[in-house]
């Protein structure tokens, strides 16, 4: 089985709780570990994978309480960096009608610090990057970079999630797009929400969207359409591969769901090209990665919604 290196951010998300919008005016906040790219290692682990999270947090309380919880989950954290900033925190509300009023307190994520000895580690297995916070800049967008170009001389097999937060790019979406296409034409499989196709593609047209990807050199795309399901376009596949009925609490967390289940299925096969070929093969593991996130969405929380390999297989 392939290991899964999972790179990017682990922080708090401060969620208001019950009050509105305006965050001016929250008084009680719950405290709850965020971060995609921990998210899908969590998923991948809880299914039986090997997950590593790189990344990093503060030598504080907040970073000691997220490193358990993916030491629970049972991610490998040895590769995680402590350090001394202090924990990156993201304070949120969110109104009935999804309006969400956002602070963000960036820290220790930023100071990622490359490790040369990790490249040998890469060698045929897999290295996922999510980027909510890693192209913002920091010691980590330079370490991100290296780690891309370590795992492509490792015959590594890429994964990228854009993970585009308005919050974090407001008026600066042009310097965002163009960091994201470095990964996009470097990456085997792009995850992207029908929102991020869009706006990296410059196009309306989901199908002139993925040729736009392909062309850039991406072999499977990924975008994820929520109670819908999952488009899927490779050279030769071009389908929508419908989601199963739910009703959703909170769809935090489905998209990494999603991809870390689609990553697991992925690492269990030791040549990942032949799968890329097998319409029957991907489409069923794009299929349970549906299921992966639609159960996702059935409770509150990210982490704690993750499905087990039972539920997948029920
Ligand atoms: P995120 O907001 O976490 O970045 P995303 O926008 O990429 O996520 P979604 O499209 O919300 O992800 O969900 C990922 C996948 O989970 C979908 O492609 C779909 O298969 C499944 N899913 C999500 N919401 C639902 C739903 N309401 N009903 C059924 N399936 C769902």
């Amino acid at each position: 089985m392939k290991k899964v290196f999972c790179i990017g951010e682990l922080l708090i998300d401060f969620v208001a709780e019950n009050q509105g919008k305006d965050l001016s005016k929250a008084k009680e906040f719950s405290k709850k570990a965020g971060g995609a790219p921990a998210n899908v290692a969590c998923t991948i682990s809880k299914l039986g994978g090997n997950s590593f999270f790189i990344g990093a947090v503060g030598d504080d309380p907040f970073g000691t309480f997220l490193l358990r919880i993916l030491e629970n989950e049972k991610v490998d954290i040895s590769l995680a960096q402590k350090c001394e900033t202090f924990t990156t925190l993201a304070f949120v509300s969110i109104d009935a009608d999804g309006e969400r009023d956002f602070v963000f307190n960036r820290g220790a994520d930023k100071e990622l610090t490359y490790d040369a000895t990790l490249k040998s580690k890469f060698e045929g297995n897999i290295l996922h990057f999510g980027a909510a916070t890693a192209l913002l800049g920091g010691s980590l967008e330079e370490t991100y970079s290296r780690y891309l170009f370590d795992g492509l001389t490792k015959n590594a097999f890429i994964s990228f999630d854009p993970n585009f937060r308005i919050d974090l790019w407001k008026n600066k979406e042009d310097i965002f797009i163009r960091k994201c296409h470095t990964f996009i034409e470097k990456s085997h499989l792009c995850k992207f929400s029908l929102e991020e196709a869009q706006l990296l593609s410059g196009k309306d047209n989901l199908k002139e969207a993925c040729q736009f990807f392909h062309d850039m050199g991406t072999q499977i795309i990924v975008v994820t359409l929520g109670s819908e399901g999952t488009l899927l376009s490779t050279k030769d596949i071009y389908k929508t591969i419908p989601s199963i009925k739910v009703t959703p609490k909170d769809t935090t967390g489905a998209g990494d769901a999603f991809i870390g289940c689609l990553l697991q299925q992925l690492a269990e096969h030791s040549k990942i090209e032949d799968v890329l070929t097998n319409d029957y093969l991907l489409s069923n593991m794009v299929s349970r990665a549906n299921k992966a996130g639609a159960i996702t969405t059935e409770n509150f929380g990210a982490i704690q919604s993750l499905p087990t390999s039972q539920q997948l297989d029920a």
